[in-house]
C-alpha cells in the first residue's frame, strides 16, 4: 500500500502536493491501494478544518484514496506497541526534565560537540519527575537504506541516539506514530520530502525493534527552489497550492508541472492519467528543482487549449461555448484563468464606464506626443462618435453572420474616421483594450454579441 500522510497544521505546500501526486501514481502503477493518513499527532499545532481542505484539494487534482485514517484514532495501538517495546527492553522510561536536557545541550555546545542523549541519564530525576517519556534505545550499529532517488544513505552508530516515542502525556511522536502505522497498514513504498531523510533511520529502527522485517522502499524528493534559486519557503507565493489556484492555474497544469520538474519525461504536456503509462521515480533528478512560473504558464496555456470550448466558457463564468472559443484566441497574450477572464469581461463591459482608464491603459502608446491629454481627449471623442455609428449600423443590419471586412468598411465610411484614428477606437469599443489579438480573428465570435458589446 502507498500513502500520503499530511499533517493538518497548515495550508498545503506545493511540495506536499508533489509527494501526494507521486504516491498516487505509484499506487496506480503498482495496482496497490492508496491510503490518506491525516497525521494529527501534534495536537497543539493541528488546525480545525485543515483535514477537509486537504481532501478538497486532492479531489480537485484528481487524487482519490481507497482508505482514510486519522492517526489519532490509532493512539491506543501505538501505546500498545510502546508497551511491548518497554516489556522487551528496547524502550525505556526517561525521567529527564526539559531543564536537565537543556543544560546538557548547552554543555555539548560549549564543548563544540553534537548533542547526544546518554541512556545513563534516564532515571537520574526519577524521584522528582512524575511524568516520564518513553524512549526507544538508539542504534549501536551503522544504519543505512537505499533511496530510489538519492542512492545509499548511511548513518553512523552514534547518530541515532535514544529518541522519544511517547511524550509525557502518552501521545506518540511523529516518528513513532508514522512507523507504527506504516507497519499496521502494510505500506511498502514511501515517497516524501527530503526533510524527512533524517527520520528514516529512526523509523527503520522502530520497525526492527518491533521485529517487523518488511523492506520498505523510500524516495525522498529534493527540495523545491524559488525563482531566485533559494529554498522555497512559505513567503514564496508559488509554495501555496491555494495561491496557484487563486491565480488561475488549472489543477491539470499544476499536476503536469509537478511531475515534469526535475524529471525526464517522454513529453512535456500530459495529464496525470497519461503519466501513469511512463512515470519512473528513479528518473527524478537528485538536485533541487527550481520552480519556474513561466513554464507553468506555458503548461497552463497548453491545458487551456486541450479544454473543450464549453468547459472553458463555464470556467470563465459564461454559458455559451463561443466564449470558450474567444478565450482560446486570447491565449496569445493571457496565461491564467484570471488573465483570460479579465480580457473577456472587458469585452462585455460598457465602454463608457472604462473611458477614464484609457490614460493608464494607453500611456505607452500615446507617449511622445506633444500634448498627451489632448490626444487622450481626442481619442475619447473618437470612441464616442464611433460608438454612435456602430449602434446605428447594428440597428440597420443584423451582423451576426457579417464579415469583418464589410463591417469595417461600412463603419469607416459612416464615421469618416481613418487609419489609426478609426482602428484604435474600434478595437477599444469591441474589446475594451487598445491592444490585443487581430480583430479579424475575434470578429467571427464578437459579431454574435455586438449589441451587448457596443451598448452605450
Ligand atoms: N506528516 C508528515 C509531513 O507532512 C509526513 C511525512 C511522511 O510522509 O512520513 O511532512
Amino acid at each position: 500500500m502507498l500513502r500520503f500522510a499530511p499533517s493538518p497544521t497548515g495550508d498545503m505546500h506545493t511540495g506536499n502536493l508533489r509527494a501526494a501526486v507521486f504516491n498516487y501514481i505509484l499506487a496506480k502503477q503498482r495496482n496497490e491501494k492508496f491510503l490518506l493518513r491525516i497525521e494529527d499527532t501534534d495536537t497543539a499545532r493541528n488546525i480545525e478544518g485543515k483535514d477537509k481542505d486537504i481532501m478538497f484539494l486532492l479531489h480537485l487534482f484528481g487524487i482519490t484514496w481507497d482508505n482514510l485514517v486519522y492517526q489519532s484514532n490509532n493512539f491506543p495501538h501505538h501505546r500498545q506497541l510502546a508497551e511491548y517495546l518497554l516489556a522487551q527492553g528496547s524502550a525505556f522510561y526517561c525521567y529527564c526534565t526539559k531543564e536537565f536536557l537543556e543544560n546538557k545541550r548547552e554543555e555539548a555546545k560549549a564543548r563544540h560537540e553534537a548533542f547526544r542523549y546518554d541512556d545513563s541519564w534516564a532515571e537520574l530525576e526519577k524521584t522528582t519527575n512524575p511524568k516520564p517519556v518513553v524512549r526507544l534505545r538508539g542504534s549501536q550499529v551503522e544504519m543505512k537504506f537505499v533511496d530510489c532517488i538519492k542512492g545509499e544513505i548511511e548513518f553512523a552508530p552514534n547518530e541515532i541516539d535514544s529518541f522519544v516515542i511517547l511524550k509525557e502525556d502518552g501521545i506518540p511522536t511523529y516518528n513513532f506514530a508514522c512507523a507504527a502505522d506504516d507497519m499496521l497498514y502494510d505500506i511498502d513504498f514511501i515517497v516524501r520530502g527530503e526533510d524527512h531523510v533524517s527520520n528514516t533511520p529512526k523509523q527503520i529502527l522502530i520497525h526492527q525493534s518491533l521485529g517487523y522485517a518488511k523492506e520498505i522502499k523510500f524516495a525522498h524528493l529534493p527540495i523545491l527552489l524559488n525563482d531566485e534559486g533559494k529554498k522555497m519557503s512559505k513567503r514564496d507565493n508559488a509554495s501555496s497550492v491555494q495561491w496557484l489556484l487563486d491565480s488561475g492555474f488549472l489543477p491539470q497544469a499544476i499536476v503536469n508541472y509537478l511531475i515534469l520538474m526535475g524529471n525526464k519525461t517522454p513529453c512535456e504536456v500530459f495529464t496525470l492519467q497519461e503519466s501513469l503509462e511512463w512515470f519512473d521515480i528513479s528518473k527524478i533528478a537528485k538536485a533541487p528543482a527550481r520552480f519556474d512560473i513561466d513554464k507553468l504558464k506555458f503548461l497552463n496555456r497548453e491545458h487551456f487549449k486541450r479544454l473543450c470550448e464549453q468547459d472553458l466558457a463555464v470556467l470563465l463564468g459564461y454559458k455559451d461555448s463561443s466564449i470558450g472559443a474567444l478565450a482560446k484566441i486570447y491565449l496569445q497574450e493571457a496565461s491564467t484563468l484570471n488573465e483570460i477572464r479579465e480580457k473577456i469581461d472587458r469585452i462585455f463591459v460598457k465602454k463608457t464606464l472604462i473611458l477614464n482608464q484609457i490614460e493608464s491603459l494607453d500611456k505607452k502608446d500615446l507617449s511622445g506626443v506633444e500634448s498627451q491629454s489632448a490626444e487622450i481627449l481626442g481619442f475619447k471623442a473618437e470612441i464616442l462618435s464611433l460608438q454612435k455609428t456602430l449602434l446605428e449600423m447594428l440597428e440597420e443590419q443584423d451582423w451576426t453572420r457579417g464579415e469583418f471586412n464589410a463591417f469595417k468598411e461600412i463603419a469607416m465610411q459612416k464615421s469618416t474616421l481613418k487609419g489609426k484614428k478609426f482602428f484604435k477606437p474600434l478595437r477599444f469599443l469591441l474589446t475594451g483594450f487598445t491592444h490585443g489579438p487581430e480583430l479579424s480573428d475575434l470578429f467571427p465570435i464578437l459579431r454574435l454579441y455586438l449589441k451587448e458589446i457596443v451598448r452605450s
